[in-house]
Order: C-alpha cells, then sequence, then structure tokens
C-alpha cells in the first residue's frame, strides 16, 4: 500500500522522533480544530442531528483539551524516565526510553465520529509516530471535515485520511501496521485482532458491552434519575458508556421512574422531536434495529418514532423480556429498560448474563454497597452517583476489559499507549565486580543473604 510505503519512508527521516518537530505539529493541528469548530457542529448535526452543545463540549472542546494537555507536557511526558538501578548491576543509570512504534493506523465509529479519531491521534502524534486514519462511513459530513482538517494539516506521508466503509477497512487490515488503535462494536474488534494477529501488531480495542445501571433503596432518588436520563439520553443514547438497563431495588422502583419521565420532559420538553437538544440516530439499519427491540415490550414512556429522520424518543421499558432482542446486547439507543431486584444475588445473576462491559454505575448512599459492586464485578470502570463522567477526567485511564476492550487511553494513558517503553541499562566502565563471571567464587548462602541485589 503506496500511503503505508511513504509513512514508513517518513519515519525513517527520524523527523518525528523530534520534540520540537512533534510540538509544531500538535499546535498546527489546534490551530485547524479552532478555526473549523463552527464547520464541525455543522457536520455533526448534518449526519445526525447532534445538538451543537454536545458537539462542542463531547467532540471539538474535547479534543482541543487533549491537545492543549499534551502541548504543554511533551517534553515531560518524552523524556526518558529515570529508575532505580539493581545493586548486581552496580554502577549503573537505568531508563525507559519512550519509543514511537511507527506507523500507526486508526479506525473509528460513528457515534462520537470526531473525538474518537481525534484523541487517538493526538497521543500517536505526541508519541511520534506516523498515521493513517479510517474515519466512519457512517457521519460522511464528519468524515469529510476530518479529511480537511487533516490534510490541511499534515502531509500524507505523515498523516493521511483513508475513507471508506467496511472493504476500505478490512483491505487497510490486511496491511503490516506497528499498531493498530481501533473503536467500535466487540464483533468488528475481533476481526481487528485477528487481523493484528497475522502480523503480530499490537493494539489498543475500545469497545462496547451492555452497562448496567444500579439504583438502591438508599439512593438519592429524584437526582440519580436526572444523571440517569442525563447519561442515558445524551447523543440519543449512541454512546459505547451509557446506561444500558436499570436494576433498581423494588422498594424505590415507582418513585424512581416518575422521576426518570419528569426529567426527560425537563430535558427535552413534552415535544421531544422538536427540541433542539436531542440527536437523532444515525441510519435507517440502527433505527430499524432499535425499533424492533420495542416490538412486544411494556412500554411505560416514549416508543415515539418518526422513520422521516430516525427519531425515536427516550424510551422506558418496564420488566423487559430476557429473551427479548431489547435484552440479547448492547442496545445503542434511547430505549432504557427497568428491571427490579431484592437480592444481591439477583443483582449478580443479571450482570452475569453478559460479557464484562465498558461500565457500571451505582446509585447509592451505602458506602459498603457501593465497593460491594465495584469489587464483585469486572467491568471498564465507572461512576458512583452519577454517569459518564468518568471519561471527563484525563488522570483516569478509559477502557475495557476482555469483551469490552483491551488497553486504556486519555491524557498521558494516550502518549503511554503509543510509545513502545524501552528499557535501557547504562554500565559504567570504571569497574567491574568479577562475582557474575565463572568460576563463580560467591558463596550461595552470602548470594541469599544479599538484600536488593535484584
Ligand atoms: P463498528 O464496529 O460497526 O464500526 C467501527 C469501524 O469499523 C468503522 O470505521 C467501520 O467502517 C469499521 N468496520 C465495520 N465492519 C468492519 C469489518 N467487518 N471489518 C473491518 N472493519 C469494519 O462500530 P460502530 O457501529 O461504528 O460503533 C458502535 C460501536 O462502537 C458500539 O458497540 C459502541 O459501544 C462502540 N464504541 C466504543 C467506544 C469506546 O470508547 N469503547 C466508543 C464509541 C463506540
Amino acid at each position: 500500500m503506496e500511503v503505508l510505503k511513504n509513512q514508513r519512508e517518513f519515519f525513517r527521516t527520524q523527523q518525528t522522533k523530534q520534540i520540537a518537530f512533534r510540538k509544531r505539529s500538535l499546535k498546527r493541528l489546534q490551530k485547524e480544530i479552532e478555526s473549523k469548530e463552527d464547520a464541525i457542529c455543522d457536520a455533526l448535526y448534518a449526519d445526525f442531528k447532534k445538538p451543537r452543545f454536545e458537539t462542542l463540549v463531547a467532540e471539538s472542546q474535547f479534543v482541543l483539551s487533549e491537545l492543549k494537555l499534551a502541548i504543554k507536557n511533551l517534553e515531560l511526558w518524552a523524556r526518558p524516565e529515570r529508575k532505580s538501578s539493581s545493586l548486581a548491576n552496580w554502577p549503573s543509570s537505568d531508563h525507559i526510553y519512550k519509543e514511537p512504534y511507527g506507523s500507526v493506523l486508526i479506525i473509528a465509529p460513528w457515534n462520537y465520529p470526531f473525538q474518537l479519531v481525534f484523541t487517538p491521534l493526538i497521543g500517536a502524534l505526541a508519541a511520534g509516530n506516523t498515521v493513517v486514519v479510517k474515519p466512519s462511513e457512517a457521519t460522511p459530513n464528519t468524515s469529510k471535515i476530518i479529511q480537511e482538517i487533516i490534510t490541511g494539516v499534515f502531509p500524507k506521508e505523515y498523516v493521511a485520511v483513508i475513507e471508506g466503509g467496511v472493504a476500505v477497512s478490512q483491505q487497510l487490515l490486511t496491511q503490516d501496521w506497528d499498531y493498530i488503535f481501533f473503536t467500535g462494536s466487540t464483533r468488528v474488534g475481533k476481526i481487528v485482532y485477528e487481523s493484528a494477529a497475522k502480523h503480530m501488531t499490537p493494539v489498543t480495542l475500545e469497545l462496547g458491552g451492555k452497562n448496567p445501571c444500579i439504583v438502591d433503596q438508599t439512593a438519592v432518588i429524584d437526582l440519580s434519575a436526572k444523571r440517569i436520563v442525563w447519561g442515558k439520553f445524551l447523543n440519543a443514547g449512541q454512546t459505547c458508556i451509557a446506561p444500558d438497563y436499570i436494576l433498581v431495588h423494588r422498594k424505590v422502583k415507582d418513585k424512581l421512574i416518575t422521576s426518570i419521565k419528569r426529567h426527560i420532559i425537563n430535558c427535552f420538553g413534552p415535544a421531544i422531536e422538536t427540541s433542539p437538544n436531542y440527536a437523532r440516530l444515525v441510519n435507517e439499519k440502527h433505527y430499524q434495529g432499535l425499533k424492533e427491540m420495542l416490538v412486544g415490550e411494556n412500554i411505560i414512556f416514549g416508543g415515539e418514532t418518526n422513520d422521516r429522520d430516525n427519531f425515536m424518543a427516550p424510551t422506558l421499558i418496564d420488566t423487559p423480556k430476557m429473551e427479548g432482542k431489547v435484552m440479547k446486547g448492547e442496545i445503542f439507543g434511547p430505549i432504557l429498560p427497568i428491571i427490579t431486584y431484592e437480592t444481591i444475588e439477583e443483582i449478580a445473576n443479571l450482570i452475569s448474563r453478559y460479557d464484562k462491559p465498558l461500565a457500571t454505575y451505582v446509585f447509592s448512599t451505602d458506602r459498603k454497597f457501593q465497593d460491594k459492586i465495584i469489587s464483585d464485578f469486572s467491568f471498564g470502570g465507572g461512576a458512583i452517583n452519577d454517569t459518564i463522567i468518568q471519561i471527563t477526567n484525563k488522570n483516569l485511564p478509559f477502557g475495557g476489559v476482555g469483551p469490552s476492550g483491551i488497553g486504556a487511553y486519555h491524557g498521558k494513558e494516550t502518549f503511554e499507549l503509543f510509545s513502545h517503553h524501552k528499557a535501557i541499562i547504562k554500565k559504567a566502565n570504571w569497574i567491574d565486580p568479577p562475582f557474575r563471571y565463572p568460576p563463580y567464587t560467591l558463596p550461595i548462602r552470602l548470594i541469599k543473604k544479599i538484600k536488593h541485589l535484584f
């Protein structure tokens, strides 16, 4: 593939290893994104009526803050990291060198189509790699603006955008990359992992899952409902870490449902379809799939749809059919099933029906209960008494576990992820203790006694 060949050649010039070069590149990118922020909002609106506020907060400003952090800290991050040395190697100085992998491939999904291209890209460039980006074909307007931004800033041998769908993605995956960063479904994640294995290419897989949201009898119900409504219906439910279903204690179920309904109306008004604050489903295929989930279920709120622009109202389902479509896999839309529990065993039985999710949320004021959920179940990350916010702290790694993902990023972690950690010991020559060389003369019992030998 021509573009990869050219990127490899460019990488070999060693230019990307220079911190000043990387910093200049990131600054140019920052300027370009800042100047195109309106066009970015327009593109996302054209793709699925994403509210302008949501685009600013979760896409462009999110990316700009990652850029600022990387620009500010690049020297510090890229500096060889000193480690204490062992007595066995004395005298030496020991370091980890952060080395770029080389040519990176980034494949992105459509739900946060701008942010999920640029957040990994920033880390990959900060670490000194060349990059090929494959945005999602499901959001063509955003894909176009990504193309414009990147070609406006970088030569193709450094960063290139290859637009297209599954066939293009598959073609890219046949190549011998030095690193692949994929965000998308678990189903496609497996295909990416398999392709990467053929070349022994390291990967980060940012995938999905069925995220439980547990509300116990001690929760502050009205505030919990408000925060659940926000996290679930943001981006019309098309968020990988959105609560997928609610597990609520029988004692507070009615109160929670009443509050959730009220907060949906507070957020989007009584005529939700006309609200400027509510996105559409990305395309007809996804919309039809979500419509099918509603068939035969007990809808207690919402359920309205409009084929014209893939609109689906925030919809609550009481006690969903466990074998029905809605409880089969990840919902990824504005449908919120509510399941009642009474004992922790019931919670465990339900959660263990599914793979390890990307997120789990607990609404409770009982510290022991909060800690029990954190310790009993495996999941990517989560929040206590809120939803989604774990993604906003750059000091926290963001990623899944098992089928919800491999690896984690954000902030400094993204830089680390795109850097090979090269361990180097620099040995002094002025002395050479004889003990390690045969014939071995150091008594065994002495070796066992020396502390911190290794
Ligand atoms: P997807 O897996 O269908 O597509 C993602 C990317 O892979 C697209 O660029 C697409 O062109 C490509 N692709 C699709 N099929 C392919 C194939 N057979 N071979 C090679 N490439 C292929 O995902 P999506 O529908 O765009 O996004 C939704 C999914 O992404 C959800 O499951 C969601 O949970 C997940 N997601 C995860 C995160 C995260 O950070 N963990 C973030 C956003 C979305």
